[in-house]
């Protein structure tokens, strides 16, 4: 049976707000976005009212998962903080992030500090880029395998909500099941505990995301999810290093970010942003990787620079921050990506994997203290 907007609609409709009035005519939804019995949509109110609204976020899920044929909800509380209103109580919200609504905070003493971190879970890190198309995904896959290959305990965030890519890198079709506290289980893969918001909502409905929404979807993501006890959580980042990157990386407690770049100039510019605002908010560079580096001939295996390669190399010289590797632009890395077999998996002994397994292991040697203490 298909549920319709209108099914929940009504359910809403018995949902009782702070406001007085019924949720639905409080005039703090988002458009609701109802695929395939997936239901999504935000509640959107300001930053001094949200630990009011954080129980109406509960009933209202509950209410859309009593609909018959709801398989997945996602309902996101956003709290935008106005200009010139008071902070949002020092106190965090559970499953809420405040975010300004024009300028994300950056000083040394923003949330980011504070933000707690998550049980079970040694280290989260970012694999992030300044633009879209250079590898970030598939590098992030390939990492998180590398690091098990060390024989660490490692899970997989696919947080590029505006294009989840984790769903064809893996091959999963299923959805998450919900356990007996209603914490959506990871989806087990190549020994990964993989979440990604794909799992969820088709790729195009991920597109009309607002960036607080965003920010609230991934915090449920990090927070309402049974990771059990992991090294290293990956966390495959949105492209780029607008204001939902910054609010993404100030609020999720982050160890370090990987910064993925193509050796064209205009990638190393963008690479450059991606630095500058994990500085910003005081998240360690890890390094840097140079993804598609250099082309290898699937066939005679002769390697062309046809990128002018070695420029990440020398950007991460002059940046003093370390450099991580080089990954070739390789037939069989594009193959085993796009059909659901990650290459450090379908190939462990090939080149290609001892290469992200070395890339690896420097990122698990500056992490090592995090490990270790936990
Ligand atoms: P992003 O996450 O940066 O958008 P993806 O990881 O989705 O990028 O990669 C974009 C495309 O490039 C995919 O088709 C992927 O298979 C391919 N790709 C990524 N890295 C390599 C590589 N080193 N060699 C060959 N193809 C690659």
């Amino acid at each position: 049976m298909s549920v319709t907007q209108q099914q929940v609609f009504e359910a809403l409709g018995k949902v009782a707000s702070p406001r007085g009035v019924a949720l639905t005519n409080a005039n703090v939804l988002s458009p609701v976005t109802v695929t395939d019995g997936k239901v999504f949509f935000s509640i959107n109110v300001d930053a001094a009212e949200a630990r009011a609204w954080e129980s109406v976020r509960a009933q209202a899920e509950a209410a859309v998962r009593a609909i018959p044929g709801v398989t997945a909800a996602m309902i996101a509380l956003t709290a935008e903080r106005r200009p010139g209103a008071a902070p949002p109580p020092q106190r965090p919200v559970p499953g809420v992030a405040p975010v300004a609504s024009h300028r994300p905070p950056h000083s040394p003493a923003s949330p980011m500090a504070k933000q707690a971190e998550i049980p079970g879970i040694a280290a989260v890190i970012a694999v992030a880029s300044g633009k879209g198309g250079v590898g970030k995904s598939t590098t992030a896959i390939n990492l998180a395998l590398g690091l098990r290959d060390l024989g660490l305990r490692v899970g997989l965030l696919d947080a590029d909500i505006y294009g989840p890519s984790v769903p064809r890198l893996t091959g999963i079709r299923e959805k998450p099941q919900l356990n007996d506290e209603r914490k959506m289980i990871p989806i087990q893969r190549f020994g990964l505990a993989i979440m990604s918001i794909g799992f969820l909502v088709e790729e195009d409905t991920a597109m009309i995301w607002r960036g607080p929404m965003v920010m609230s979807a991934i915090t449920q993501m990090l927070r309402d999810v049974e990771w059990g006890t992991l090294d290293v959580l990956v966390v495959d980042m949105p492209p780029g290093t607008g204001d939902a990157q910054l609010t993404l990386a100030q609020n999720v407690p982050l160890k370090g970010a990987v910064i993925i770049s193509t050796p064209q100039d205009l990638s190393l510019i963008d690479a450059r942003r991606g630095l500058a605002m994990f500085k910003k908010v005081n998240v360690p560079v890890l390094g840097i990787v140079e993804n598609m580096s250099y082309f290898q001939c699937p066939h005679c295996g002769t390697r062309s620079d046809i990128f002018g390669h070695g420029g990440a190399r020398h950007e991460a010289e002059r940046l003093g921050v370390p450099f991580l590797g080089e990954i070739p632009l390789h037939m069989s890395i594009r193959a085993a990506s796009d059909s659901g077999t990650p290459v450090v998996d379908s190939e462990p002994d090939g080149p290609h994997a001892a290469i992200y397994r070395a890339i690896g292991a420097k990122v698990r040697d500056q992490l090592q203290g995090a490990i270790a203490a936990a």
